[in-house]
């Protein structure tokens, strides 16, 4: 197997990261995971956007365009042979021998590129929805950047499988005590009740490029949609509840604690279709010209 490394191609298993490197000793970096579907890396340019902005308000150098990430990705699946599965990105700060907190001009940035095999997804979940957990949000103020700070998030979606979940819901409090949910360990959520959708606004959680494409196949569908805070309590007499993100897609949720949700909701099938649909235009748009400017 092979990876890219600060753009040059590498046996993946050899000694490539060095110990003192930020990611490591510091979780200083951003990570992106992309879906690998008939050999296109799905969206890459909303991750290499997303990836980009946070890079900037963090001041990680990052000197890779959209096409040479592209070009770059699309070749290592050729050459790993990864035609359905999930493709990594991680840059870093980069090396630090002095394992100094702050930042110097001399942090040159390193810059991953992996294809990892899609991890294991029982099939019928989207058949026959998951269930998800309720955990605290232990997580810090950096939340609207994905970075590889993630043992919070390991924690609560480590607390969902214990139960047999899917994932954790994680929660915070308002001011005045009101638990409110913020979004799963690796995943967006949406509520639906009365025909509406609700899902969290971009208040310290990610934004997520499937939260992204859902919100404008909402728009596209008329179908109505508030970003705002959702409050735990509202999962009581929610209709549907969906998860979304770039592995699970459009995902039904069946049950929350002690709710029990209908899997085939309308307005969720609606958007798993659609979803699967924008998928489908994607890969047949990229195929045909591999390398074509993304
Ligand atoms: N929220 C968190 C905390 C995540 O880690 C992820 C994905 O891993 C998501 C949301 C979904 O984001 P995306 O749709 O970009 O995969």
């Amino acid at each position: 197997m092979y990876c890219y490394l600060n753009g040059k191609l590498k046996d993946k298993d050899a000694n490539n990261i060095r110990l003192e490197n930020r990611g490591f000793t510091f979780a200083d970096g951003l990570f992106e995971v992309i879906r690998i579907i008939d050999s296109v890396p799905l969206f890459l340019k909303d991750h290499h956007k997303r990836m980009k902005e946070s890079a900037q308000f963090l001041g990680i150098k990052f000197s890779f365009s959209a096409r040479e990430c592209y070009e770059r990705s699309v070749y290592l699946i050729e050459k790993n042979e990864m035609y359905d599965g999930e493709l990594y990105w991680q840059l870093t700060r980069g090396d630090d021998e002095f394992r100094e907190h702050g930042f110097r001009q001399e942090h040159t940035g390193t810059f991953a590129i992996l294809t990892i095999p899609l991890r294991h997804i029982n099939m019928n979940n989207w058949e026959q929805g998951v269930s998800l957990t309720i955990y605290p949000d232990l997580r810090h103020q950096l939340c609207e950047h994905k970075t590889v700070n993630l043992l919070a998030n390991c924690l609560a979606k480590n607390f969902a499988y214990e139960q047999k979940g899917y994932d954790s819901m994680m929660f915070r409090k308002d001011e005045r005590g009101r638990k409110y949910i913020t979004e799963g360990g690796s995943s967006t959520y949406f509520l639906v009740k009365d025909s509406k959708v609700a899902t969290p606004e971009i208040d310290n959680i990610l934004p997520g490029i499937t939260r992204k494409k859902v919100i404008e196949l909402c728009k596209s569908e008329g179908i109505e949609l508030e970003e705002r805070r959702v409050f735990l309590e509202e999962i009581d007499n929610a209709d549907e509840v969906f998860l979304a993100s770039t592995v699970s897609k459009v995902m039904p949720v069946r049950k929350i604690a002690n709710n029990d949700y209908p899997v085939k909701g309308v307005i969720t099938r609606t958007l798993m279709k659609r979803f699967a649909e924008l998928i489908e235009r994607e890969i047949e748009e990229k195929k045909g010209d591999r390398l074509a400017e993304v």
